[in-house]
């Protein structure tokens, strides 16, 4: 960052000094930009996880064939449980066009904790092979593998939003939320660079970019969704960061339906008992009616 008067007036870049009347940081989760203002926390594990992405490329028709889906049809599908080894995060696979992308993310203190370690890349590979994967990314031509990483700390993630002469956006500020069934941050980016470029058009106008002039973009945050949506989700990261999610609850519906679909040589008990067995061995537990509780936060 470049410096004037206590203000943030450019950026340094490949060498070359660019200077700005503002800044408008979107240096995405790792902001190198609003950690130099002194705008946000240094980074912690705790607060972020890592996510890895395979795209393969396969035709239109067998993407539909594989997935049953008719022409210009998408379908996403979520994992949860044994895809992490019980770890914090989940496996994602999804159809493009003509493609298909196949990823996981996992907690990066959880992955920092796991004893024998796990490592990412061995994760995804076992991942990969899975049938009910394998059978789907069959024959693809794998055209990108990609790292990166997501912030899991919800409101508590968000970043001093301004400095003067300087406005961050997007996962910059820490605008993603992970509320288990989805991944947020694409339409925070989108609507956070709206506002930000209305805040800075109305310093530019009126010649001030000073930080009491640019706390209008926190003020412009808040009557929108994006402040509105990382309040209301502010729990998020307590009731998901629970390791019975990754491990119990998975191995629970796992359980009851094998149980409720097997048929062996033996004499069968009702289904009625055959579930409350399973839930019995899983789910009647003080624990698990805490969990219960909990998840009303979300
Ligand atoms: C696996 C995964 C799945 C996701 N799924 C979803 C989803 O389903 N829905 C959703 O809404 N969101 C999802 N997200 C989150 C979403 O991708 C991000 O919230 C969004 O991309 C944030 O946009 P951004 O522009 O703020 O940051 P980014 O997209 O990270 O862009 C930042 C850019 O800045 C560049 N940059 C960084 N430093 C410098 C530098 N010093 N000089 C020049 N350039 C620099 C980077 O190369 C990058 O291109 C997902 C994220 C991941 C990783």
């Amino acid at each position: 960052l470049l410096w004037e008067d206590g203000r943030v007036a450019g950026v340094v870049a490949g060498g070359e000094e660019i200077w700005a009347h503002i800044v408008i940081a979107a240096d995405g989760a790792l902001s190198f930009m609003a950690d130099k203002a002194g705008l946000r926390a240094p980074l912690a594990p705790d607060n972020y996880a890592v996510a890895v992405k395979e795209v393969y490329k396969l035709d239109e028709k067998t993407i539909e064939e594989r997935f049953g889906l008719e022409e210009g049809q998408g379908a996403a599908n979520l994992f949860v449980g044994a895809v992490t080894k019980g770890l914090f995060g989940g496996g994602f696979l999804y159809t493009n066009k003509d493609t298909v992308s196949l990823g996981l993310v996992v907690g990066m203190s959880s992955l920092m904790k796991s004893r024998p370690p796990i490592e990412t890349h061995s994760l995804m590979d076992a991942f990969a092979a899975r049938p009910e994967v394998a059978c789907r990314i069959k024959g693809g031509d794998l055209k990108e593998y990609s790292a990166h990483i997501i912030s899991e700390a919800g409101l508590a993630g968000v970043s001093k939003l301004c400095a003067g002469g300087m406005l961050v956006v997007g996962d910059a500020a820490g605008f993603a939320l992970n509320v288990g069934i989805t991944v947020r941050g694409m339409e925070f980016a989108i609507a956070s660079g709206v506002m930000a470029a209305e805040t800075a058009n109305e310093a530019l106008e009126r010649g001030d970019a000073s930080e009491a002039l640019l706390a209008g973009y926190e003020k412009r945050l808040r009557e929108i969704f994006v402040l509105k949506d990382m309040e209301t989700f502010r729990h998020s990261r307590e009731v998901l960061e629970k390791e019975r999610l990754f491990t119990v609850y998975p191995r629970f519906i796992c359980s009851l339906l094998g149980s409720l679909f097997t048929v062996d040589e033996k004499p069968q008990a009702s289904l009625y008992q055959r579930a409350m067995g399973v839930a019995k061995q899983h789910m009647f537990s003080w624990q698990s009616i805490k969990d219960i509780m909990d998840f009303r936060k979300l």
